[in-house]
């Protein structure tokens, strides 16, 4: 007589996305000049790429209200944005491969949204970083503050 053996295997699936909600930000912009959330926290050890979704609730059309996101180090921003106002909507008011930025959001306008990915890996914990938007005369009122925590 023969015993044959056989062998269960259990199939776990683990999620890869467990920290999905912090890496996977969401922010809103509308018909005036905030965003919502105006700052942003991120864990470097839960994320290795950090995804914003930008999403403007308004109504105003792009070239009267238009937004986006756009992140540097805290001390490149003023001149990011202000140098970015001459390059014009059609280069998202930014100049053309400016080191400066990180990463950005195309400009959008009322019932339009955009995304961005950028990886967390090239920046630094504790690093000083803004974020802003290079709208014409935005960035007085539309920056807020995003940290990388461990
Ligand atoms: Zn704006």
């Amino acid at each position: 007589m023969k015993f044959f053996y056989r062998g269960c295997l259990l199939f776990t699936l683990i999620s890869s996305n467990v920290y999905a909600d912090s890496c996977n930000i969401e922010i809103e912009v509308g018909d005036n000049m905030n965003f919502v959330p105006a700052a942003l926290t991120v864990s470097a050890a839960a994320c290795k790429t950090v995804t914003i979704n930008l999403t403007h609730t308004g109504s105003l059309p792009r070239n009267a209200m238009g937004h986006n996101w756009v992140l540097s180090a805290t001390e490149d921003a003023q001149g990011a944005a202000q140098e970015g106002w001459s390059a014009g909507l059609e280069n998202q008011y930014l100049k053309p491969a400016d080191i400066r930025v990180i990463a950005n959001t195309k400009i959008i306008g009322g019932g339009e949204s955009d995304s961005v990915s950028f990886n967390l890996s090239d920046l630094k914990v504790g690093g000083d970083y803004t974020f802003f938007c290079s709208f014409v005369g935005h960035f007085a009122m539309m920056k807020g503050t995003f940290t990388i925590a461990e």
